[in-house]
């Protein structure tokens, strides 16, 4: 088919296990079993997303695709020998935690190297020009994984073992990746920050996670110096406090840096009623960010956008998320309606909030020496 978006998911991601938790606490002492989902990063929220496609009939308006399993070579590039061994052993074992709030099951290993694929198969269709933009629905997620220690529901580090495959095949001098996960994308920072082939922004609610984190001082190392953007937003921000930090830094931040490839890492733990953060986004938040990032790429790579799946835990209100970013990507209307929009929009923030977090957003800007576009 000729659809110009693609849409990697494999039902296998789905079947990666988090054990039996209370949201992100293990169930015993004073906390009992939970009856429903249990664990937060649950399957539901990921599979609402591509339900609501088949039904509004979107998936049959974009390339509906799966993906081979990274290969240890590309694993190898980001992770240590010592830690895959690891990884793949207690999966075998039957599961458990090397890090901090990663819990894995039987056979995660193979489910989280599948994943992974799934964003370097989206990365290369992009680049070799198969698809114009591509939304990987990758699980377990990446963003906060370092190369040795899980974190945060995180067991693999899914974009830059994606974008060094990519730099490998393709020698890009110029990857951007903009992170909208309401928690901070620090694995993703931690592994470009020596680096300035590939920028690093993210935009976040104020030390949420890792907790007591903001991360406004922190921009990147040696030749990484300058590279590395992090935006930590006011817990209640919503859909301005996101416009105005994409206007006044990420994308003038896009238009100095001319990115050959924009990735996004498509957290949806913004939304209004996210049980792991306090920020107020709804669906039209994501298809106005996504259009944003489409506009830059269409300016400076021929339109190569690749968003790869992370956070978001309410299971009513993400699929609605998803669904206005592959429209959006696809450039298409099934007319679905969101049924929590009119709420969403009713409860942002007043005008004295919103002055405030501009003002933040506007020191920011100077301090990172960005002139108004
Ligand atoms: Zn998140």
């Amino acid at each position: 088919m000729s659809a110009t978006t693609a849409f990697y998911f494999d039902e296998r991601c789905l079947w990666h296990s988090t054990g039996l938790h209370a949201l992100v606490v293990p169930v015993g002492g004073w906390v009992q079993p939970p009856a429903g989902a249990g664990h937060a990063e649950s399957p539901e929220t990921k599979r609402r997303i591509k339900t609501l496609m088949d039904v509004s009939g979107l998936s049959s308006q974009v390339d509906v695709r799966s993906a081979a399993a990274v290969s240890e070579e590309e694993l190898l590039r980001v992770h240590p020998a010592g830690y895959l061994r690891q990884f793949r052993l207690l999966s075998e074992a039957g599961g458990g935690d090397l890090g901090q709030l990663a819990p894995f099951g039987r056979g995660s290993y193979e489910i989280a190297r599948l994943s992974a694929g799934l964003v370097a198969a989206a990365i290369e269709s992009v680049l070799t020009g198969s698809h114009r933009n591509a939304y990987a629905l990758s699980r377990p997620p990446g963003h906060h994984c370092l190369p040795d220690l899980p974190m945060g529901f995180c067991m693999l580090a899914n974009i830059p073992i994606a974008i060094e495959a990519a730099i490998a095949r393709h020698g890009l001098e110029r990857v951007a990746v903009i992170d909208w996960d309401v928690h901070h994308g620090n694995g993703t920072q931690a592994i470009y920050y020596e680096r300035p082939d590939v920028l690093t922004i993210s935009l976040h609610q104020d030390r949420c996670f890792p907790p007591g984190y903001g991360g406004l001082a922190d921009r990147g190392s040696g030749r990484g110096t300058g590279y590395n953007y992090n935006i930590p937003l006011q817990p209640g921000g919503g859909d301005d406090a996101y416009r105005y930090a994409f206007e006044r830094i990420v994308l003038p931040v896009l238009d100095r840096y001319r990115p050959q490839l924009i990735v996004v890492a498509s957290g949806l733990d913004a939304n209004a009623v996210d049980p792991l953060a306090r920020m107020q986004l709804h669906s039209e938040s994501y298809r106005w960010m996504t259009q944003a990032l489409m506009q830059s790429a269409a300016t400076h790579c021929d339109g190569r956008l690749v968003a790869a799946h992370e956070g978001g835990y309410a299971e009513a209100a993400v699929p609605f998320c998803g669904h206005a970013i592959v429209e959006a990507l696809a450039e298409r209307s099934m007319g679905v309606e969101d049924p929590f929009l009119d709420l969403f929009r009713a409860q942002q923030p007043g005008e004295e909030f919103q002055r405030f977090q501009r003002g933040l957003i506007d020191a920011m800007a100077e301090d990172f020496r960005i002139d108004t576009r």
